[in-house]
């Protein structure tokens, strides 16, 4: 943009915020790369999100991340919604363009894709059937984001099987709705099981599932990161399946953002993940 900050900021929109990472990613990679700038914390309840979200341009910001809860309310807000962001129906990433006009995108399904892929590179969305636990906000990132890429079959389960359905309505017949309480029978012959539920989540319920039918080729995610691994990782390591955790995700949503704010494309080393470590 004519006249940009050549101090780069880029920050979190969301209330709360104050348990998020990404400073922690994103402070480390503009040190890391020698970019003057810094990625700040914004706590925005709901009757300022309007107001916010004005001031983007007006203060030279490069973009935000959005999270909970303006996820959706931020869209009559931006000048244009990419493609697969309005499919998900939730934006996480806010681009200001050269022009000043804003741009949202979604980055959290292919964020987690990726993040597959770099634990696993012969795995890809079209290697099997897969099984998705929860249909909230990050499951629907998910699942469409898998469609997107190819997914020939996603059996979405979840205790609220309206939401499922929903999901389902809007991606299309790849997904087999089931109910929870089948979550055990729908392991058979899946090349991934997906946990988008808090379960398992510091301080929430643990998740209820044996994993005896599960096959000792699949990949399990898991998009909670804290703890870094959850009993579900450890009980799936434990029997030799290959596991990734949501500290991956987080830092491959993270990555085309920063490269979207200030013009590089990190590279996921290990001292971000430590840097986050040393946070918990
Ligand atoms: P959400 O919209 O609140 O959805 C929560 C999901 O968990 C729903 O499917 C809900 O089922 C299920 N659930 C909660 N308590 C349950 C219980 N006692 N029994 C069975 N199911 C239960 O949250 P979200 O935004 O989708 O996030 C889901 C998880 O992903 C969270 O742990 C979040 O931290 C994680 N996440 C991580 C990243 C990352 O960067 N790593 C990004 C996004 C999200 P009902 O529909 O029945 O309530």
């Amino acid at each position: 943009m004519a006249g940009q900050n050549p101090f780069g900021i880029a920050g979190l929109l969301g209330w709360p915020v104050a348990h998020s990472r990404s400073p922690v990613i994103h402070n480390h990679w503009l040190a890391h790369y020698g970019i003057p700038g810094r990625y700040v914390l914004f706590p925005v309840p709901p009757e300022k999100l309007e107001a916010a979200v004005r001031g983007i341009a007006a203060l030279g910001l490069r973009g935000c991340n959005v999270i909970t809860p303006h996820q959706q309310a931020i869209f009559p807000l931006l000048d244009r919604v990419d493609d697969l962001a309005r499919r998900i129906g939730a934006v996480n990433t806010v681009v200001v363009e050269k022009d000043g006009t804003l741009t949202g995108f979604n980055n959290d399904g292919n964020g987690f894709i990726q993040s597959l892929r770099d634990a696993d590179p012969k795995w890809g969305p079209d290697s099997g059937p897969i099984l998705v636990l929860g249909a909230g906000g990050a499951a629907r990132a998910v699942v469409t984001s898998l469609a997107a890429q190819g997914a020939k079959e996603v059996r979405l389960t979840n205790r609220t099987l309206d939401k499922a359905r929903e999901i389902a309505n809007a991606v299309g017949p790849i997904v087999k709705v089931l109910p929870w309480e089948q979550r055990e029978d729908a392991l058979d012959g899946v090349a991934l099981l997906a946990n988008a539920t808090g379960l398992g989540m510091a301080g929430k319920p643990p998740l209820e599932l044996s994993l005896n039918r599960l096959p000792k080729g699949a990949l399990v995610g898991d998009l909670i990161y804290i703890p870094p691994e959850t009993p579900l990782l450890a009980a799936a390591r434990m029997r030799g399946n290959i596991t990734v955790n949501g500290l991956a995700l987080l830092l491959n949503q993270a990555r085309p953002a920063f490269n979207a704010w200030f013009g590089v494309m990190p590279d996921i080393t290990p001292a971000p993940r430590q840097a986050i470590a040393a946070t918990f």
